[in-house]
């Protein structure tokens, strides 16, 4: 035999066994669930409906169990970086080949539904806990556009927490001082954050879509499926699994399904059929980011100061703004009116004028004019605004489906906190999640697992949506004597600097150490389970 003839078979038989080791891999096994034909998800469900398979299944959740332990044990060596990695692939590429091998696969235990700030930080919980998950989002991208979201400190520990703070708050400017001041430029107060009870405080403005790319870099691409809606789902609870109905004809069985898809939720919908998505509070807010020039860093207007929060108070009509960095300040505007009346003229033009409408006569200090003619038009969002109250013991979800974020608990925008409930339950629910997919018999522990999650939410959400509401009510009120006792009597009752930022206290429960985004990358290369 020459040399070549020589290394032909082992050649063969070592492409073989590479090739056999990649099919069962899951980086294959998720593109297989996100690319699966109707047919062959139909043939899915009729080999599971088959009375004869039910035992087949019940194997694959217990193997399910010993595998997603496997995830637990890794959970105690984590700090040992490549080891954990190692560990982690391993654990996956056994859940993928123990998946084939009981012929009534289960796709994912975690399915999440919405590219939001909620259903991505659950992804990116999940990612650093070493538990399975796939995150399915209608739209063909994250959602880019011009908006930008406000983050207090129970948002930045929730970021720290999933090891991407650093990267998100780099850009922004941080706060440093709240003024509240009325349209005739009268200043009522000012304070600074640091006065207030609870510190250290953080506060920034961020891109919405600068946030999610951050999120979405701790979590694999192959965990992320676009352009795909969830349409339905039901429950089996003999098998123990939700089989969710996704657009495309396609099917995904987990043992939990968890509605980040916000406040139009069709995971809500479904589990609570004639209930409202909100009720609307009785006004609109108009959000926008001006560009400004480099170097205009201390410029003429209150408005425009690096590091004050500012707050301009009128009859039924509030103006907001932040300078977020040295070129881009955040500012919104929310007055009375009725809900219907959105939507009629929303594009941005029309609502810049609406804005300089209801504006009109303010204060030339607060530099209204300067913002708003440096917004570009196409940037510019109206939004109705209105809250669910959640019951106090939550309960949002029925057996293995729960809600997360909007979807769970739409509030109004007042303390700048619906993003970060919808983090601060991501974590919560990750931890639950863990605990109950880490041990024992998995099937039974994911239905309590998701009511002890709604349950430790459902105090601090109903606190957070009724103050909320209070603040909007005050705040709204549209006649100018009631807005007098307000800014003279009630202010320095309710905005008093030591409680003003009671709210914002959150540290997440049992979260292991942060996942870095390197890390994430490395851990998750193409081929790295070899
Ligand atoms: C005027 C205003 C100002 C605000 N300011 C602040 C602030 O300063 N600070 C703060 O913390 N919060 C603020 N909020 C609230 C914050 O924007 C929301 O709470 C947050 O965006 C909700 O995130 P989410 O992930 O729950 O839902 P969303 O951001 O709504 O994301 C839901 C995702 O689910 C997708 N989806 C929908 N249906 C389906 C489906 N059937 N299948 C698959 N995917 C689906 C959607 O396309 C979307 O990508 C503000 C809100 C408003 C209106």
């Amino acid at each position: 035999m020459t040399g070549r003839r020589r290394w032909l078979p082992a050649f063969l038989v070592a492409a073989f066994l590479f090739l056999l080791l990649l099919a069962s891999s899951p980086v294959v096994h998720a593109f297989r669930l996100v690319n699966r034909t109707p047919q062959q998800a139909s043939h899915t469900r009729g080999t599971r409906s088959a009375g004869s398979n039910r035992g087949a299944c019940g194997a694959s959740l217990a193997r399910g169990a010993s595998r997603a332990s496997g995830a637990s044990d890794t959970r105690g060596t984590r700090s040992a970086g490549s080891t954990r990695g190692a560990q982690l692939q391993r654990t996956r590429l056994q859940m993928a080949i123990n998946t084939a091998a009981a012929g009534c696969p289960l796709d994912t235990d975690v399915l999440i539904t919405g590219v939001g700030p909620a259903g991505v930080a659950l992804a990116a919980d999940l990612e650093r806990r070493g538990i399975d998950y796939l995150l399915v989002e209608k739209a063909s991208s994250p959602r880019e556009g011009g908006t930008a979201i406000g983050f207090w400190t129970n948002a930045w520990r929730c970021l720290e927490s999933l090891g991407v703070a650093e990267g998100v708050r780099k850009s922004y400017w941080q706060g440093e001082r709240l003024r509240i001041g009325t349209a005739k430029g009268k200043e009522l107060t000012s304070f600074s954050l640091e006065s207030c009870d609870g510190g250290p405080h953080e506060f920034r403005y961020v891109m919405r879509s600068d946030l999610l790319r951050q999120l979405l870099q701790v979590v694999p691409k192959q965990r992320v499926a676009y352009n795909k809606a969830l349409l339905g789902f039901r429950e089996d609870k003999d098998e123990g699994v939700v089989v969710a109905e996704l657009s495309g004809g396609q099917t995904i069985r987990c043992k939990a399904l968890v509605g980040a898809d916000g406040v139009g939720s069709t995971v809500h919908k479904l589990l609570s059929p004639g209930q409202k998505p909100a009720n609307y509070a009785g006004y609109q807010a108009i959000r926008g980011v001006a560009k400004l020039p480099k170097g205009s860093s201390t410029p003429p207007f209150y408005t425009f100061e690096k590091g004050v929060v500012n707050q301009v108070w009128g009859a039924g009509v509030r103006l907001g703004t932040f300078r977020m960095s040295e070129t881009s300040l955040y500012w919104f505007v929310t007055y009375n009116g009725p809900q219907n009346e959105a939507g009629r003229d929303d594009d941005g033009a029309a609502l810049l004028q609406k804005a300089r409408s209801v504006l009109a006569g303010w204060d030339a200090r607060w530099g209204i004019d300067a913002i708003l003619n440096a917004t570009p038009a196409q940037d510019v969002l109206r939004t109705s605004i209105g809250d669910r109250w959640p019951k106090p013991l939550g309960n949002w979800g029925q057996g293995r489906v729960t809600l997360l974020g909007d979807a769970a608990h739409p509030m109004t925008p007042n303390l700048g906190q619906g993003g970060a409930a919808g983090m601060e339950d991501a974590l919560v629910l990750g931890g639950r999640l863990a605990a109950a997919l880490g041990k024992g018999e998995v099937g039974a522990r994911v239905p309590q697992a998701l009511r002890a999650y709604e349950k430790e939410r459902g105090r601090r959400i109903t606190y957070l949506t009724l103050k909320s509401f209070a603040f909007g009510f005050l705040l709204q009120l549209p006649f100018a004597p009631v807005t007098f006792v307000r800014d003279n009597l009630a202010l320095p009752l309710v905005f008093k600097p030591r409680s003003f930022l009671s709210h914002t206290k959150f540290e997440a429960p049992d979260a292991p150490p942060p996942l870095q985004s390197k890390e994430a990358k490395k851990k998750t290369g193409m081929f790295s389970f070899l």
